[in-house]
């Protein structure tokens, strides 16, 4: 530890505890005893006392050990220590020899304790910052630099977080004496890097044009100066001569951006954005609208990209995202006003879920495509697969004229009915006429999911059938 001139964010004081009545009426002896002991912590940490805070948190961590704020509050209290170690005179040992106190044992029990408050609350603005911290204090210059940005796509303001990446950025250059850093002048001040497709705000102001509509999404005010900006992405256009003379000036840097900027937008093949609700068949069309701001950054993305998302919805038995999804293309995409999006999607073709993560606050899924089981010409299979759907065909032909003619007072009903013949495929394709078939009636999310799973055209069909002829009588004995 040589730097003499480190200087931490946001560990100047620490967090109390809010009451909760619910918690305090469930648990009330272990509850009083835990406030004590984080009262008693947080009173140390004001009086410099951080040994005996250490003592205490940990005593309350032993009682609740998931709990971010008193995370927080430790981690920052080694910080303290940490800190205070490392500016310590050499001269103060002479005096005071320090007993087996290390600073780099504290920063490390500093990065676990703010790495479990990520883990808990991994939008937590205040965990970014503590982390940095101990990373700086590890002389993990780099990566706290990476956690510093990440911080900053959450809160773009923080002047903790603006602090730190000047801190970083400067230390990274002095650490490394071959990278001689550029003017900031052309530089985004949300992602801190060269600002690739600039908008200038009515402020005045430059932004790449997705980090501008990125912030945009949580507040419609200028990422820097706070000014209420009324623009869209709709009626924005970038600044031509902004755009040129960092072209022609940072020619590399630009083609660094624009990949990076091109792998957001148009992904690998077996890879898909998530719009997680519910599960959509092949064939089938429905409208969506988009106001959650992760979705709306996806969306933005795709549009540029594509245009097509896997829809999924959350399987009931795991709780987590279903194993199958369907790709839908966005037919119609309305940007309104005011940041929300209205889609017309269709349902195109399935895949399977190999694997999902987290992208910017949306699921991107690594997948495989997905087909029904052929049987080979000839074969008795395929010859029983095609005596069904032409069954079927006859069957569904009839059955929607008889439900037309129920439905003659009913313009809603009628008008769905109209569209849904309009959409009828050929029987050339079974496996498309299949899922044609399924979607004539209503079916449950969990139904929907298994004839999205099942890869036999000719169960599909028949299970089609099934719920077409309840419906039938159901409709006779209206
Ligand atoms: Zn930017
Ligand atoms: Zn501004």
């Amino acid at each position: 530890m040589s730097n003499q001139s480190i200087v931490l964010e946001g560990i100047d004081d620490v967090d109390d505890l809010i009451s909760n009545e619910e918690e305090e009426n469930n648990n009330s002896i272990s509850h009083t005893h835990l406030h004590q002991l984080v009262n008693k912590a947080n009173k140390a940490f004001r009086q410099n006392r951080f040994e005996e805070a250490i003592n205490c948190y940990s005593g309350a961590i032993n009682i609740k050990p998931h709990h971010p704020v008193i995370l927080g509050n430790r981690c920052a209290a080694y910080l303290r220590i940490c800190q205070f170690l490392v500016h310590r005179p050499a001269s103060d040992s002479e005096y005071r020899p320090l007993s087996g106190l290390d600073p780099t044992v504290h920063a490390g029990l500093a990065l676990k304790d703010a790495d479990k408050m990520m883990n808990l609350q991994s939008d937590s603005v205040k965990a970014h910052i503590l982390k940095a911290d101990a990373l700086i204090l590890l002389q993990r210059f780099e990566l706290a630099h990476d956690i510093v940005l990440s911080g900053l796509q959450i809160d773009p303001s923080s002047v903790h977080l603006r602090n730190l990446v000047r801190m970083t950025c400067t230390t990274m250059g002095r650490n490394n004496h071959e990278i001689t850093l550029r003017t900031d002048d052309f530089d985004c001040t949300v992602c801190l890097k060269l600002i690739y497709e600039p908008i200038t705000t009515p402020c005045g102001h430059s932004f790449c044009r997705s980090c501008l509509f990125q912030a945009m999404d949580r507040c419609n005010r200028c990422p820097l100066c706070r000014t209420i900006l009324f623009i869209s992405p709709r009626t924005c256009s970038i600044s031509v001569t902004l755009n040129n003379i960092i072209q022609k000036n940072f020619p590399e840097e630009y083609a660094e951006r624009k990949l990076e900027h091109e792998n957001l937008t148009i992904m690998g093949a077996d890879l898909l954005p998530l719009f997680v609700m519910d599960v959509v068949l092949p064939c089938q069309k429905l409208q969506l609208n988009i106001f959650e701001p992760r979705y709306r950054l996806m969306v933005r993305r795709i549009m540029e990209g594509n245009r097509r998302m896997g829809m999924v919805t959350i399987d009931s038995t795991s709780g987590s995202v279903a194993d199958h999804a369907c790709e839908v293309e966005i037919t119609d995409c309305e940007a309104l006003p005011d940041g929300r999006f209205f889609l017309e999607v269709e349902g195109r073709r399935r895949c399977h879920i190999i694997d999902h993560w987290d992208q910017d606050g949306y699921r991107v899924a690594e997948i495989e495509w997905i087909q029904d089981i052929c049987p080979a010409e000839g074969t008795e299979e395929r010859l029983d697969l095609e005596d069904t759907v032409q069954k079927a065909e006859a069957f569904a032909k009839s059955w929607m004229r008889t439900a037309q003619e129920a439905a003659q007072g009913d313009q809603v009903r009628l008008a769905q009915l109209l569209k849904a013949e309009e959409l009828m495929p050929t029987t050339n394709d079974p496996e498309h006429f299949s899922f044609w078939l399924a979607t004539l009636t209503n079916r449950r999310p969990s139904q929907r999911l298994d004839l999205l799973r099942m890869r036999d055209t000719n169960e599909r069909v028949k299970r089609g059938l099934i719920y077409l002829k309840a419906a039938e009588q159901f409709c006779t004995t209206q």
